[in-house]
């Protein structure tokens, strides 16, 4: 199974929760997913996906996991008391360790045209702060609620150095449309640079998100984050959060099919490792987790794979050596050409 949550202990009970959820309902698909090839695009036709108002403990697990099956990637606008509620640091860059990226969604989901200014800013600033004490970022990008702005709330929110991140396709699947209503709405507005609004508190986003990754496949379509939530300096914002003991942080940052080689790279970073020398591992042709090398004193890498098939994506993982925690996972990725 695909799934190599970064979870506590505690909350073993709602990881196998989710995995009976996962088998017994209907990704029966998913319990033979092959995890060891890799498909490759050369398509200019982008689409970003954006699920707001999670983070849920069923649904975005397994959004996430839908998500690496397809190697695509996604933007996450989650509501600030929620995650405070839901997810510790280690949740929260799980997330980012996949690739994904995240943006400010306000702290209980008001119409933000109609706070005071005291609120605005209250409302805005509070997940910020959150986000920031939990991934060492501020979220560049921010999505009102409703979609609910003006000049008012688009100053505050620069000034918290947001942009606003808006949408071009919400078939509104929280109104609970048959799948084929939403898919229609959703097929008549798919095209490049859409922007696919979908949330991660309601079960139809995900036989949804199914079909649209079915019927809009990766081999064709681009999935990309949205380019205004970029993290500036990543790795070094994101690692000074690390503490000794901590598992490993990390991010691909690239996978390029180069003739009959997939070149990834990206950087992995543990504080129980100052020097690098983190082994990163990927999945394989046969399914085996194999090992590619190790992280370079500057805690990046770049390795050159040759054991890939070239339909479905590769995932890789950072080892957590000596430490009696579980693995980072990296994410599953598709090639683009390089
Ligand atoms: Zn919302």
């Amino acid at each position: 199974m695909l799934v190599t949550v970064s979870m506590e202990p505690l909350r073993r009970k709602r990881r196998i929760f989710t995995f009976v959820l996962i088998g017994a309902l209907f990704f029966t698909g998913m319990s033979s997913l092959s995890l060891n090839s890799v498909s490759g695009s050369e398509v200019d036709k982008t689409i970003y996906l954006t699920f707001d108002d999670g983070p849920h403990p069923i649904f975005t697990p397994l959004l996430l996991s839908l998500l690496e099956e397809h190697g695509v990637k996604a933007t996450f606008f989650p509501i600030g008391h929620r995650l405070e509620e839901r997810w510790l640091s280690d949740d929260l860059n799980d997330l980012l360790n996949r690739g994904h990226l995240l943006g400010n969604h306000s702290w209980t989901h008001r119409e933000l045209t109609k706070q005071t200014q005291d609120d605005l800013y209250y409302q805005l600033n509070t997940p910020s702060e959150l986000i920031e004490n939990m991934t060492g970022f501020r979220p560049n990008c921010f999505r009102a609620p409703f979609g609910d702005r003006n000049y008012k709330v688009l100053n505050a929110a620069e000034e918290l150095g947001m942009k606003h991140v808006d949408w071009s396709i919400d078939p509104q699947e929280w109104r609970e449309p048959k799948i084929e209503e939403a898919m229609e709405h959703i097929s008549e507005r798919y095209e490049d640079g859409a922007i696919l609004l979908l949330h991660d508190r309601t079960f139809l986003s995900l036989p949804i998100l199914k079909e649209v990754l079915e019927r809009f496949p990766s081999s064709e379509w681009s999935y990309k984050t949205i380019p205004e939530c970029m993290v500036n300096e990543e790795k070094k914002v994101r690692s000074s959060t690390r503490e000794k003991g901590d598992i490993p942080i990390g991010n691909v940052k690239n996978v390029f099919k180069i003739d009959e080689t997939l070149r990834v790279s990206g950087w992995a970073y543990d504080p129980d490792a100052p020097n690098g020398g983190l082994k990163i591992k990927h999945s394989g042709k046969t399914g085996e987790v194999k090992s590619l090398g190790q992280t370079n004193l500057n805690h990046e890498f770049s390795f050159d794979i040759s054991d890939f098939d070239v339909d479905t994506p590769v995932c890789l993982w950072i080892e957590n050596e000596g430490l009696a925690r579980h693995n980072t996972f990296l994410g599953c990725h598709n090639a683009t050409f390089g």
